[in-house]
């Protein structure tokens, strides 16, 4: 245990002082600027707050953060649990700081907010790169929607970018429609898969190889390895049954050993050549304005309905409505249309 009384009573009481200090939209933005970790993650902690009083202040700081020159990767990671994402992402991101790349790992993890432990929340994950001074790693937020989670990762992101990290890892558990959100928030979508008893493409889901811009059969090692081979070839062979991509890359797929540091290298230099071909066709570019149209639309939708939600008239009227519908007197249809006009007259 750290003797306390060895620290200056001043010295305590100005950290104090600084924790409890009320920054402005200002003081967060430069001090995420100057990279300093405990700003961003207070931004961060502010973005991710659900009281309404953060929420201008937390877009002001995103405000700021946007107008901020970045060179960033996004790489999105998905696989089932235990397929090795930790470790990968470990390997990786050591690997990339020591080539001198700003590392931040977020993540979208939707079951936390269904289950009391989230698949990934796990403290011990990533304990190396966690220390490492040019990696940051924040844990998914809560929220009880997906679309919640996923915008503040999103949103994470701009912060993330704006303190100088270059490279901006964001893990998906392999379950539930969380691989759509984050897809629709990355450069490069990389699926990790493990090789096995010749089945691999069973049970696989049809959506995720289509999103897969890479596949990286992992844990290619010891008795695995011949395995993991055969997989990479059934794997090349199963995407090319997908029709091209507009982006014009050809997705491919590599076998690693996030715990021998092995084929990860190569990984890295497969996202490298997509992000050179992505910029040479221009893709990459309206790849991320597309993506920021999407979410516009997509965010203006959730509030539209929280607009109406919220509105007693609705409440009182829906309720009304659906007695109706269970006595069969009115079609759903018909009630939809009904409970509509109510509450546009009302506005
Ligand atoms: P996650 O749940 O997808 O994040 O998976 P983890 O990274 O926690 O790994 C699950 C287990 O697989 C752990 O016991 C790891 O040590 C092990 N593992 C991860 N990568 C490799 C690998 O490349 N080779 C081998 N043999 N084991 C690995």
């Amino acid at each position: 245990m750290a003797n306390k009384s060895k620290i200056p009573s001043d010295t305590i009481s100005k950290i104090k002082a600084i924790r409890k200090q009320q920054l402005s939209a200002d003081d967060l933005a430069q001090g995420i600027f100057e990279g300093n970790k405990a700003m961003l993650a207070k931004a961060i902690t502010l973005l991710e707050s659900t009281n309404p009083a953060h929420f201008e202040k937390a877009n002001a700081v995103i405000e700021k953060c946007l107008a901020q020159p970045s060179n960033s990767i996004r790489l999105g990671i998905t696989g089932v649990p235990g397929v090795g994402k930790s470790s990968f992402i470990e390997t990786l991101g050591k690997t990339l700081t020591e080539k001198g790349n700003k590392v931040a790992v977020l993540a979208v993890d939707p079951t936390s907010s269904l289950s009391k432990g989230s698949i990934l929340g796990d403290k011990t994950r990533m304990e190396t790169l966690a220390k490492d001074p040019n990696a940051f790693i924040r844990p998914s937020p809560s929220g009880n929607s997906l679309g919640g989670v996923a915008q503040k990762t999103r949103e994470s992101i701009i912060l993330c970018e704006a303190a100088g990290y270059n490279v901006i890892l964001v893990e998906t558990v392999g379950v539930g429609q969380s691989e759509i959100a984050v897809h629709s928030m990355v450069d490069f979508f990389l699926l990790l898969k493990l090789s096995g008893a010749g089945d691999e493409l069973q049970g696989i889901k049809r959506g995720i190889m289509e999103m897969a811009d890479g596949i990286a059969i992992n844990k290619a090692d010891g008795n695995n390895l011949e395995n993991a081979k055969l997989a990479v070839t059934e794997f090349s062979r199963a995407l090319h049954l997908y029709p091209p991509k507009s982006n014009g890359w050809t997705p491919k797929v590599k076998k690693c050993s996030a715990l021998e540091n092995s084929g990860i290298k190569e990984i890295w230099e497969m996202v490298q050549q997509f992000v050179d071909h992505t910029k040479s066709n221009g893709f990459f570019e309206v790849n991320r304005q597309q993506q920021n149209k999407n979410w516009f639309v997509h965010t203006v939708d959730e509030y539209i309905k929280q607009f109406f939600h919220q509105k007693e008239t609705f409440k009182t009227e829906q309720a009304r409505l659906l007695t109706e519908i269970e006595e069969h007197k009115i079609s759903p249809f018909y009630a939809a249309k009904i409970l509509l006009d109510k509450i546009t007259e009302e506005l």
